[in-house]
């Protein structure tokens, strides 16, 4: 069987480090037996393989390659609507994985680089539903979205998904484990969703205060916050990067109550 041609518009880095791709399907935990699990972009099925030998596990793949799903049908015994063509970006959860409002899954996958953020955000659109994620990423991507208040990578996604998940670090994989080998290093992280953290305002609301913060980060919160709020906000003279999402919070109220 031929192999896929790595196309880089799609970010298809294939991995073929096969103790990486253990490693990776090992970190899904599915503490809640929910067993529906996404993977995006198996590309050539090195994590899907060994999703597959996890019985347990009901796996759905969304591919937007048509010569990797062509692959993934001839090389491995998956059900025709177990694979989905298309773009995850786009995809319908509640039509294609037949999910209704209370039925939660997880998300694994070796992402496309150049899409891993708006992954992120659409995860966050549908955080309720989504109860784990385990996905490698750019090193400087996984390590941000891990970072604590007041380190220098603590950004907007770190503070929105820290919000609602547990988050760590897993491990770093190097270029040389790829074919073609990328320009940066990868780390894998994880993410499970935490229901003792409920956000205590409007999530809009929250999602505006936060971006608006770290639009000019380098700026006092006083400063930065002006195009949302002429009110008298605390934390006024600290930075965005030095606030956890439980202060964002406390200002998303102020700013926005309605006394
Ligand atoms: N999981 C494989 C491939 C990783 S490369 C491995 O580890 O070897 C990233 C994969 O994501 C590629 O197969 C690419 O075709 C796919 N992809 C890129 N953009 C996508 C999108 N928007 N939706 C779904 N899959 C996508």
């Amino acid at each position: 069987m031929e192999n896929v041609r790595a196309k880089k518009h799609l970010g298809q880095h294939f991995l073929k480090d096969l103790d990486a791709a253990k490693r990776i399907v090992d970190l899904y935990q599915d503490k809640n037996s929910n067993k529906l699990v996404l993977e995006i972009g198996p590309g050539m099925g090195v994590l899907t393989q060994y999703l597959l030998k996890r019985e347990e596990l009901d796996l759905v793949l969304v591919e937007i390659d048509t010569e990797s799903v062509a692959y993934l049908k001839k090389n491995f015994s998956i059900a025709e609507d177990k694979i989905i063509e298309g773009d995850f970006l786009k995809m319908n959860f509640e039509e294609k994985l037949q999910v209704s409002g209370n039925q939660k899954f997880g998300i694994i996958g070796n992402f496309p680089y150049n899409i891993s953020s708006q992954i992120f955000f659409t995860v966050l659109d549908h955080k309720d539903q989504i109860e784990e994620i385990v996905g490698m990423v750019q090193k400087e991507v996984g390590q941000r979205i891990a970072s604590k208040p007041g380190n220098k990578d603590y950004g907007i996604l770190s503070v929105l998904l820290q919000a609602f998940y547990d988050i760590e670090y897993c491990f770093t994989v190097l270029p040389g484990a790829f074919n073609p080998p990328p320009k940066v290093d990868s780390g894998v992280i994880r993410l499970v969703r935490n229901y003792d953290k409920v956000l205590d305002c409007d999530f809009k609301k929250f999602k505006l205060v936060v971006k608006t913060a770290f639009n000019q980060r380098r700026k006092m919160l006083s400063n930065a916050l002006k195009p949302i709020t002429t009110k008298e906000i605390p934390y006024a003279n600290k930075r965005a990067e030095n606030l956890d999402y439980l202060q964002f919070v406390e200002l998303t109220k102020l700013i926005f109550e309605t006394a």
